[in-house]
This record gives C-alpha cells, sequence and structure tokens, in this order.
C-alpha cells in the first residue's frame, strides 16, 4: 500500500475509533428508576449493560412482592396462612428454607412465625394497640418456626401459625436484581431498596461505593459512611416504623421470646454481607439480640461485619468496618475485636 493511502486508511480507522469504542466501554452515565414496592421505595442506579436491565428489574421486584406479601390475600404467603398448606413457587421456597434456616442459626431471635404477634401490635393493619399480657400469651404459643414444615416446593403450618418474610424479602430481592442484573452485563449499580442497599462492583471509576447509614435518633442526619464494594448493606432501626403510647415508642422488631418489640439496648444495626438475605435477616436478629449477644454470634460466625447504635447513642463497629466506616460529628467509636 502506498504511504498516503496507507495514511488515508490508518486516518478513517481512528476516526471510527470513538464510535467503536462508545460500543463497548462501560457507559460513564448512568441509567436510574425509582418505584414503591414491598412496602417502601427503591432506586435502583446501573451503569452499563443492556437497554432493558431496568425494566427487568423493576418487573422481578414486582413479581417477589406479588408472592411474598403478607398482607396481599393473593400472595402465596396470604394463601399458606390462611389455607396452611401451598405448593409454592421456587422462588417462595427457596426463601422460605434459607430463612428457616437463619432461624435456627439465630436461635431464635429471627423467627418467620412472628406475624400474629405483628399483627396484634397493628404494624400490617395501622391499628396501633399495646396487646394485653394474656392476649401476648395467647399469639407467642403459635410463634414457633421449627413447627413449618417444608418438603420440596410443599409446605405446611401448625394451625394459627402464620408467616411474615418482612424481614427477609427484600435482601432477598437484592440478591436476585443484583443477579439478573449481572446477567444482563450490569457490572456497577447501586441498588436502593430502602433501608436495604445493595452494591454491584464498585463506582465507575473503580472507587468503592459510599453509603450513608442513618443516625436513628436524627433520620434526616447521618450517622456516617461506610465504603464498600459487591456488598450488602441492610440497616435495621426502632425508628423505621413504630408508634407511640404515653410516651413509649413501640417498633415493629419484634423479640420473639416476649411477643413485644424488642428492647435489647440497640436502636440499629447495619450489617454488610455479601449476601443481602443474610444481611437482612441478621440486621433483625441481632437488633433482636442486643449488643453483647450480637458481638459474641459475629464472634462466632465471622462471615459478616456490622456497626450497632445503642439508645444511649453509642456505637460500636466490629473490626472488618475499622478502617471503611467513617462517623461523622463528634461521637466517639468503638471497635469490635475477635
Ligand atoms: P427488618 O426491617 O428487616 O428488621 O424487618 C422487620 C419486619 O420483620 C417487621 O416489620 C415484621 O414484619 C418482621 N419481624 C419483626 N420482628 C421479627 C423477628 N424477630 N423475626 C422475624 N421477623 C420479624
Ligand atoms: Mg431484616
Amino acid at each position: 500500500m502506498s504511504r498516503p493511502r496507507l495514511l488515508r486508511v490508518l486516518s478513517a480507522l481512528l476516526a471510527l475509533c470513538p464510535l467503536l469504542c462508545a460500543g463497548c466501554a462501560p457507559r460513564s452515565e448512568p441509567a436510574e428508576t425509582t418505584f414503591a414496592a414491598m412496602d417502601t421505595v427503591m432506586t435502583l442506579t446501573v451503569y452499563g449493560g443492556e437497554a432493558d436491565a431496568l425494566s427487568a428489574a423493576r418487573d422481578r421486584v414486582l413479581e417477589l412482592e406479588a408472592r411474598l406479601s403478607v398482607t396481599d390475600p393473593d400472595s402465596e404467603i396470604a394463601a399458606l396462612n390462611r389455607e396452611r398448606t401451598a405448593a409454592l413457587s421456587p422462588d417462595t421456597a427457596e426463601l422460605l428454607s434459607r430463612s428457616l434456616e437463619l432461624c435456627a442459626r439465630t436461635g431464635g431471635a429471627l423467627d418467620v412465625t412472628i406475624y400474629p404477634v405483628v399483627r396484634a401490635w397493628g404494624f400490617t393493619t395501622g391499628d396501633y394497640a399495646v396487646p394485653g399480657g394474656d392476649t401476648l400469651s395467647a399469639l407467642l404459643e403459635k410463634v414457633d418456626y421449627t413447627k413449618v414444615r417444608l418438603e420440596g416446593n410443599a409446605a405446611s403450618l401448625p394451625a394459627g401459625a402464620e408467616l411474615d418474610l418482612g424481614a427477609v424479602a427484600k435482601g432477598y430481592a437484592g440478591d436476585e436484581l443484583a443477579a439478573l442484573l449481572r446477567e444482563k452485563g450490569v457490572e456497577s449499580a447501586l441498588l436502593e431498596l430502602g433501608g436495604n442497599i445493595h452494591t454491584i462492583g464498585s463506582k465507575p471509576d473503580g472507587s468503592d461505593w459510599r453509603v450513608a447509614v442513618r443516625d436513628p435518633a436524627d433520620t434526616e442526619g447521618y450517622l456516617g459512611v461506610v465504603s464498600v464494594s459487591n456488598k450488602a448493606v441492610v440497616t435495621s432501626g426502632g425508628y423505621e416504623r413504630y408508634f407511640e403510647e404515653d410516651g413509649v415508642r413501640y417498633w415493629h422488631i419484634m423479640d420473639p421470646a416476649s411477643g413485644a418489640p424488642a428492647r435489647s439496648g440497640l436502636f440499629s444495626v447495619t450489617v454488610a454481607a455479601d449476601s443481602g438475605l443474610y444481611a437482612d435477616a441478621l440486621s433483625t436478629a441481632l437488633f433482636v439480640m442486643g449488643r453483647e449477644k450480637a458481638l459474641d454470634y459475629w464472634r462466632t460466625h465471622r462471615d459478616f461485619e456490622a456497626i450497632l447504635v445503642s439508645e444511649d447513642g453509642s456505637v460500636t463497629v466490629t473490626e472488618g468496618l475499622e478502617k471503611s466506616f467513617t462517623l461523622s460529628g463528634a461521637r466517639t467509636l468503638s471497635v469490635a475485636r475477635p
């Protein structure tokens, strides 16, 4: 090829290059969608991936909600609570099976048969009330996850027992969305499912995602920021859903041992883990356990990290977050060691 001709071919190729690269490089502008599902507002922000990734993710959340919602009479959970036996979809069977294992692993601090108690306090109906002692002891007899039977997709409950997967459903949804979006080519995303944050990869510039952790005593403000990649960060707090009567605050996280809102001394628990389901189950269970038992659980398992905020305002982080969690304001932070 003559030199001028070679130059012409090369410059034509160079001119094409930005077009070719635009097709293959990760999109630097995010695509975003916000919608209401699972009793909260969800915002999904993704970089790159197929054009229908966000709409497929939204459809998947709505499908899970329709299967798992305890208050939707058409859901599989409502049908199981009503009929006491049901043939479950693979989603519901999988979530129930893994949740029952987590109930056992947390010594029953998580108990997915808590629904009769949650309803008596009015948390699903909005008719808030403090049930009397006799009512509570009668209701507590119905709470026992070990009585749930699940063989393959066939589930059954003893008389009076009712399931509530509200403590774990968003965590499972986060895992499912992350898997779906990865399949659709997304390598970087921030999925906000209410208080459940799920990150895919790191930010497009390669740095960690910075996830703000809400201050339970001042929900307009932030307690601090945790830097993560490829992790779920899930918070359970006494500020999320509650009512007040005679100056006492009653929140939606129940102690299955007493049938009353868990008053363990903790005000919020944030768990960072690879699995959204595990982080969601643990944020609820550690809240019920209280600081000392929660730290014992961490020392035994070491497969997650946590930020524990006590009602007196003190903050404890497990060692793995010592460098990645930055507290805002002038509080003191204690670091739990193995
Ligand atoms: P979370 O916000 O993930 O901590 O979940 C709280 C929700 O889970 C409540 O609204 C109840 O529906 C349900 N729940 C409350 N206490 C428990 C418990 N100890 N075990 C299982 N589910 C619970
Ligand atoms: Mg939870």
